[in-house]
């Protein structure tokens, strides 16, 4: 990447020839000076695609129009709205259809299959997590062991970076796993940390998690939509996510749930019922006895909230329309452009704490502040730049491929520079 050029008219050369270049139109950009702003904080909450309002519309009308039976005979009937993600869904995270479902919110998402792969036996149960992981995991853990009568001190191993280091080797996540033996139960990961932006080796976790007898399982909040995924072949065993960050779908947008099909094709396998997850032939038989459907939808317990689920049918769309294959590699390359002309400021005093190795990161870099972060990030919001603060002294800055340019990443580094 030693070709990349720190100017402007490089910068446009480069929006000029990207495949993906398009797809930004479909998106609507809040204001700054009457421009769009440059917008970089996609790992936070995903820009709005221009047709939620009118498929919003449309279902409106559709209830409008059909009242009950828009179950059925709505354009997209919602009786079957959550098989209209699965496809899709099955795409992003390297799965097959049934090992998907579209439901909930991240957390619940979390608690619920937790219910299911972390069932204490004797003295397995200790659960394997990062150190600084997201504030809602932690709390998750925290209770699920709790609830087991465990005391989290005791019952949480997590993984921190060395020594002066900001992230984590994954060899000490392997070893901690096997140091754990026969007391794990459960390693829990972030796909890629929010902090850090660090992307974990999550094949080689799983296959360390299950070589001690233990289950893995992934919270994908910052990985899904934003880097290659393929949670089946690696043998995952379940991950949830949620859909407002690189997914586009909206402020507390429909959450997802990935089961391997080992667990969600086996009727026996416990999982917390609701009528939503029986056999959809007999759902309406309202009768005793909960007979799961196959694969990840039978862990839905209630029936699809339609109107939130509207922008993810929408932003789903798009992803299928510009592929992740085209959108990995524009984020590399978009991703390691902003990592070069961030490595040109000399007036500011900052570190990329995010890995260097591309492999090793999706489309965030994490810039540490030694002194004066906050004045930064305040002038950037001044200067029409939408970024993400994170205390005590990180800008967060995601140039996501699917609309973020050249252009608005060449801005960013001019606005820094000149400070
Ligand atoms: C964003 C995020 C969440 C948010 O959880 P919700 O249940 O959707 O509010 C949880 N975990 C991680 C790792 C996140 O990045």
């Amino acid at each position: 990447m030693s070709s990349f050029e720190a100017s402007l008219e490089y910068a446009q050369s480069q929006d000029q020839i990207d495949i993906l270049f398009p797809f930004r139109e479909r998106f609507l950009f809040p204001q700054h000076n009457n421009k769009d702003v440059h917008y970089f904080c996609g790992n936070s909450l995903g820009l709005q695609p221009k047709m939620v309002s009118y498929l919003m519309q449309k279902e409106l009308e559709d209830w409008g129009k059909y009242g009950v039976e828009g179950h059925f005979n709505a354009t997209y009937p919602w009786f079957s709205y959550h098989h209209f993600f699965a496809e899709r869904l099955a795409k992003i995270v390297g799965a097959s259809k049934e090992e998907v479902v579209a439901m909930n919110t991240l957390t619940v998402n979390l608690h619920l299959l937790m219910l299911s792969f972390y069932r204490p036996q004797g003295s397995r149960y200790k659960i394997i997590m990062e150190a600084g992981a997201f504030p809602s995991d932690q709390y998750a853990m925290e209770t699920q062991v709790k609830m087991h009568g465990f005391d989290p001190y005791d019952a949480i191993i997590e993984i921190t970076p060395r020594e002066g280091a900001y992230i984590i080797e994954e060899e000490d996540i392997l070893s901690a796993i096997a140091d754990a033996g026969d007391s794990l139960a459960l390693v829990i990961m972030g796909g890629v940390n929010y902090y850090t932006g660090q992307l974990f080796d999550i094949e080689r976790i799983t296959a360390a998690a299950h070589a001690v007898g233990a289950y893995a399982g992934y919270d994908l909040a910052h990985a899904i939509g934003n880097v290659p995924l393929k949670l089946h072949d690696w043998h995952v065993d379940f991950a949830c996510w949620c859909s407002y960050k690189y997914l586009n779908s909206g402020p507390g947008g429909v959450g997802g749930a990935y089961v391997h099909e080992k667990y969600g094709d086996d009727p026996y396998f416990f999982r917390l019922a609701g009528w939503w997850g029986n056999d959809e032939k007999t759902r309406f038989k309202m009768q005793k006895g909960f007979v799961p459907q196959k694969g990840a939808a039978s862990w839905q317990m209630s029936n699809a909230p339609v109107f939130n689920m509207v922008a993810h049918n929408a932003s789903l769309d798009i992803f299928d329309k510009a592929g992740m294959k085209e959108l990995q590699d524009k984020s590399k390359k978009l991703t390691a452009y902003l990592e070069f002309l961030l490595r040109q400021i000399t007036n500011l005093s900052f570190e990329i704490i995010t890995p260097a190795d591309p492999s090793r990161r999706g489309a965030q870099l994490s810039m540490l502040f030694n002194e004066r972060g906050r004045e930064v990030f305040d002038h950037l919001t001044a200067n029409g730049v939408i970024a993400d603060w994170r205390e005590p002294n990180v800008i967060r800055v995601a140039p996501v491929p699917m609309y973020n340019t050249y252009e608005d990443v060449y801005m960013l580094y001019e606005i820094l520079r000149n400070i």
